[in-house]
């Protein structure tokens, strides 16, 4: 009987590309009693594995938590194995807005001791005296309240892409520290205000809403389903968002797209922007917000010390790592000093912004087509070995990388390799290496593109 993980997260993504299925991302969560975790997360795995169900889910005595990816044709009996348990009979199961089939890559259930880390000793108050939950219309109702306070109970990296007009957003990296801050804050407004709270899916606020009644608030409401219900309920009855920006997300997508304003800047050059990326540099890994020109010019990197570590040998890069170990605490999520254009704490509701809507007929125009994979990148010397399968390559060809690590990258090829020689044109069946930039995985995928002109 197989527990754990057989796959790497590419040979995963290789077999959800060949399976060409097409994959839903959705997560849910449940506070109940579970006597035994352990098997509990057994029996999930066992049962969900059997499905292709993928992603990162946590169980604890407290309940469940998790997001997912799930095989379309498989969500009923995805479903079904839910409804074994009495106290997911009937649960709401929040589907992205965006589908996009790599959002996981593995099945990972893990038993914690409890779901979120919240910082709250449950026992000290009672826990299911929660909040009046709010659907989309009520919660925008109640916006419009000037006796409303509303809170977001998410971190500075996600409200700074987008959030509810006129929240208070808090400067901090967890949910933890936000609690006692907000308790602090609002003192004064315990007895006659609305305390309106949400957050991503809802459930940070499924706890921090009991806690605050037990701290005196008289009138407390929570978003129900939080932000990914909220749109789902805009979109479905054409209700106005109150949501501007993007709904920060915790798979590899990093945001769904909700208005299209864009609210936050390029923590670099200060333009607009509101992509987050996490730094090259492995050792740092900072998560910041970068546009697509200094994405190109710093190739990914938050510093020009990153940057120069990420060009050393990664032996070296390793040896370096090394001693900075305890070094690493040191930077915060999402800040750094080297980010001018960061911005947490009082967060503006004005867009600075709006999304550029795509030139759609560029689009059709541009063709691609499929000539090979990728089989190799040879880190040091920045070369890709590439097997191409179909039609052929020639230097002055523009070419399209794509895979779900790499995302999509272009790049005119100006020399290629076969079997150690300079060529002009590779054929089907040929191993060519070329020098490349960036770097490519394993099966990532090369498409030659097409001119409108061109004939394939
Ligand atoms: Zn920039
Ligand atoms: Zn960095």
């Amino acid at each position: 009987m197989q527990l754990y993980n057989t796959l790497s997260a590419e040979e995963r993504a290789q077999l959800i590309d060949e399976a060409g299925k097409e994959r839903l991302t959705l997560s849910f969560y449940a506070y109940a009693k579970i006597k035994d975790p352990k098997q509990f997360r057994d029996e999930l795995f066992i049962a969900w594995n059997a499905l292709d169900a993928l992603g990162r889910i946590y169980v604890a005595h407290e309940g469940i938590n998790a997001q997912m990816s799930v095989p379309a044709d498989q969500f009923e009996a995805f479903r079904d194995t839910l409804e074994v348990y009495d106290f997911m009979k009937g649960i709401r199961l929040n589907v992205a807005v965006d589908q996009d089939d790599y959002s996981f890559l593995k099945l990972t259930i893990k038993v914690r001791h409890k779901i979120v880390a919240d910082g709250l000793n449950d026992d000290s108050f009672d826990v299911t005296n929660k909040g009046i939950h709010l659907k989309a219309q009520e919660f925008n109702n109640l916006l419009e309240d000037p006796n409303t306070i509303v809170v977001d109970f998410r971190n500075h990296y996600e409200s700074e892409v987008g959030h509810f007009e006129g929240a208070i957003t808090p400067d901090v990296e967890n949910f933890r520290e936000s609690l006692p801050i907000i308790n602090e804050q609002l003192q004064d407004f315990k007895e006659d205000k609305n305390l309106l709270m949400y957050c991503t899916g809802g459930i940070r606020c499924e706890k921090a809403s009991a806690y605050f009644k037990h701290q005196g608030f008289k009138n407390v409401y929570q978003l129900e389903g939080g932000i990914i219900e909220y749109t789902r309920q805009i979109k479905e009855e054409g209700i106005e968002s109150k949501f501007i920006g993007k709904n920060f997300v915790f798979d590899h997508r990093l945001g769904e797209r909700i208005t299209e304003d864009i609210i936050s800047q390029c923590h670099q050059c200060g333009k607009p922007c509101d992509n987050h990326t996490n730094c090259s540099n492995d050792a740092c890994h900072l998560l910041f917000i970068q546009c697509d020109e200094c994405k190109e010019a710093m190739e990914n990197c938050c510093s020009t010390e990153c940057l120069d570590i990420s060009h050393l040998p990664l032996a070296e890069q390793l040896e370096l790592r090394k001693g900075v170990q305890v070094g690493n605490k040191v930077f915060r999520k999402g800040k750094s000093d080297a980010l001018k254009f960061k911005n947490s704490g009082d967060l503006p509701d004005k867009p600075l912004a709006k999304v550029e809507a795509k030139n759609i007929r560029q689009k059709i125009a541009i063709k691609k087509v499929l000539v090979g994979k990728a089989e190799h990148y040879y880190t040091k010397s920045k070369i890709g070995q590439f097997l191409i399968e179909n039609k052929e390559l020639s230097i002055g060809d523009k070419v399209l990388i794509s895979g779900p690590t790499t995302g999509e990258q272009e790049l005119t090829i100006t020399e290629i390799h076969v079997n150690g020689g300079p060529c002009e044109t590779a054929k089907k069946g040929d191993q060519i290496t070329f020098e490349i930039p960036f770097r490519v995985r394993l099966s990532d995928k090369l498409y030659k593109i097409i001119q409108p002109s061109e004939n394939v």
